[in-house]
């Protein structure tokens, strides 16, 4: 495989260049626009693997880039949020986005989530290969509708095990709660925020080893869920 293409959308010239760093030390080809004018003719042009999107950027909101880019593109995006900004995270996921990463953030995490996106890119081809998912003792065979813990079948009820599946889907990517709402009980119960709650605490009790303190599945705190990867 080639080197995989990121643009990176980001006024801040600390950040540009702690990520040219990281990015160029670890194989990827970068291209960088300070501007979402600019970041759009960027991606239009190099055709990257995944683009990074700052949300406070020089001329527009980044949310109207993220909205922009997805009326032409299924690129994975990933954002660049500050801490604290759940609202902001929420609207770029909710807007297309595939990911976020707060500042300040260390390169280890953000490098995650690009592979993570990468994987996702790369594994839509192999339909095989997503038949099974396993992260630690944690194993689902979605052609069986089996879950395993170990050795042991762990045995779901009807909504928990599409919950599960859903995270699966998504695995290793932040999810928001409107996002498994809509897919686990439909279009119509969006606003019934405590389901997620109530069955992601069963979900817990039956594949964590210790359910106040999860190995898989992960909160992300005021914006959803996010099933471990790696
Ligand atoms: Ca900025």
């Amino acid at each position: 495989m080639p080197d995989p293409v990121v643009v990176l959308i980001e006024d801040e010239p600390q950040i540009r260049r702690f990520l040219r760093a990281t990015l160029t030390g670890q194989g990827y080809r970068l291209f960088e626009a300070t501007t979402g004018a600019d970041g759009l003719v960027e991606v239009g042009s190099r055709q990257p693997d995944v683009v990074i999107v700052d949300l406070g950027l020089p001329d527009v909101d980044g949310i109207d880039v993220i909205q922009r880019l997805r009326e032409w593109s299924a690129v994975p995006i990933i954002v660049l949020s500050a801490r604290g900004q759940e609202r902001d995270k929420v609207t770029a996921l909710d807007a297309g986005a595939d990911d976020y990463v707060s500042k300040p953030f260390g390169a280890g995490e953000l490098l995650a989530r690009i592979r993570v996106a990468l994987r996702h890119t790369v594994g839509a081809s192999h339909e095989a290969d997503d038949a099974a998912f396993t992260v630690g003792e944690l194993r689902m065979d979605l052609l069986r509708r089996q879950v395993f813990v170990g050795d042991r079948e762990v045995r779901l009820t009807p909504i928990e095990y599409k919950l599960l599946a859903t995270l699966v889907r998504h695995a290793g990517k932040v999810v928001t709660h409107q996002q498994l709402l809509r897919e686990v009980w439909g279009p119509t119960h969006t606003d019934q925020a405590h389901y997620v709650r109530v069955y992601m605490a069963h979900l817990r009790h039956k594949l964590e080893a210790e359910p106040a303190r999860p190995r898989y599945l992960l909160t992300e705190p005021g914006v959803g869920y996010r099933l471990a990867a790696e």
